[in-house]
């Protein structure tokens, strides 16, 4: 008996909806990720999300943010086991009145550590048995390097080694230059050198947001991307939203896709994050547009991260963070096996981190 049956045996029949909700996540449980399980993966009975949320913003921009222990939950309850926990790399408060995001702050736009002490209190106060959290360091502020190395220490002497990622932060944000923000310097790249070694010597990725360009000119800030890569050849590089953004919504697919090949055969440890609605709004949902990308994706698998973007503002409600993960799982749903298995069961996510997991193999018609 599988679990639906096991539910309409129990009576749920009358409920027969929120009985398809409990039986389509219910079976996803960290037992499954570990290395002995010999279970398959069924992707036509088993959910399609993803079960990794490598971009998961704990902290709004402003105001309280969501209770630890929900999000927690609430990523348990969509099936969601694997979770970086972000701060937010730039903290503000909006003038009144003013609607949009240009122009409308009060203060220059920076990263602050006190988000990333906020999530690490919380973990330590409430922790997670059931979805296995990963902390990250939003506080660097890129165009102050020699501020970083003091912070990640005092980070380490207060909580040990929990941070491991280090992200999102921004590059270059041109829904920020009206708030103070600017992309980061050559000059200043240069300098990341310190903080970088330390992050190779510790095997911490850097979830990089660099705008890839706008729509003018498309590839305006890939020479900044291309001097990071060149730069720090052994640090792992995560690219954020394949640098697509609000103001880079007409890219030629396949300009954006040569693009990306050519970084992948250049620079082995990039990798790139699938995370935020526009992606799928701006390209996903045209049937020609996501194939293209499903093929390219597929081809070069061991390179992608799913995630939601999820911003946790305290309005927000469980049906919000589902509908993220929903939206951003759909191009995940087109993968072929072995790239379903890498990206949304988090084969690249647990090498990338050397985690103790291991994702399960899809099934096949052979499979029992
Ligand atoms: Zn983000």
């Amino acid at each position: 008996m599988n679990i639906k049956q096991m539910l309409i045996a129990m009576g749920c029949v009358f409920l027969l909806s929120s009985c398809e909700t409990i039986s389509a996540t219910s079976v996803r449980s960290l037992a499954m990720f570990s290395p002995e399980n010999s279970q398959c993966y069924n992707r036509q009975r088993q959910s399609n999300y993803f079960a990794v949320d490598s971009h998961h913003h704990f902290q709004p921009f402003r105001g309280d943010a969501v209770p630890f222990n929900k999000l927690v939950n609430w990523a348990e309850r969509a099936g969601v086991l694997f979770v970086n926990v972000y701060g937010i790399g730039q903290i503000y408060t909006r003038k009144s009145g003013c609607v949009g995001e240009r122009g409308c702050y009060t203060h220059v736009i920076a990263p602050s550590i006190e988000n990333d002490i906020k999530n690490a209190n919380n973990y330590v106060k409430h922790g997670a048995d059931k979805v296995h959290l990963t902390l990250s360091m939003t506080f660097a502020d890129l165009h102050k390097p020699d501020t970083i190395l003091a912070n990640m220490a005092l980070l380490e002497e207060e909580f040990g080694d929990l941070f491991r990622w280090m992200g999102e932060v921004n590059m270059v944000k041109a829904a920020h230059f009206d708030n103070g923000h600017q992309a980061v310097s050559m000059d200043t790249i240069a300098k990341w050198q310190p903080f970088m070694q330390v992050l190779q010597e510790k095997k911490t990725p850097l979830a990089l947001h660099a705008d890839l360009g706008d729509n003018e000119a498309p590839l305006r800030y890939l020479p900044l991307l291309e001097e990071v890569l060149t730069r720090y050849p052994d640090n792992d590089i995560i690219w954020m939203h394949m640098g697509i953004s609000k103001e880079l919504s007409r890219i030629d697919p396949s300009l954006h896709i040569r693009t990306m090949q050519k970084l992948f055969a250049r620079y082995k440890n990039l990798k790139v994050d699938l995370s935020w609605r526009i992606l799928y709004d701006y390209y996903f949902s045209f049937p020609t547009v996501n194939s293209q990308y499903v093929e390219f994706i597929n081809a070069h698998a061991e390179r992608f991260l799913p995630g939601s973007d999820f911003v946790a503002s305290k309005n927000k409600r469980f049906a919000d963070y589902k509908e993220e993960v929903d939206i951003n799982s759909r191009v995940l749903a087109s993968l072929d096996d072995n790239a379903f298995r890498r990206i949304a069961l988090g084969q690249n996510y647990f090498d990338l981190l050397e985690l103790p997991y291991r994702a399960p193999e899809i099934c096949t018609t052979a499979s029992p």
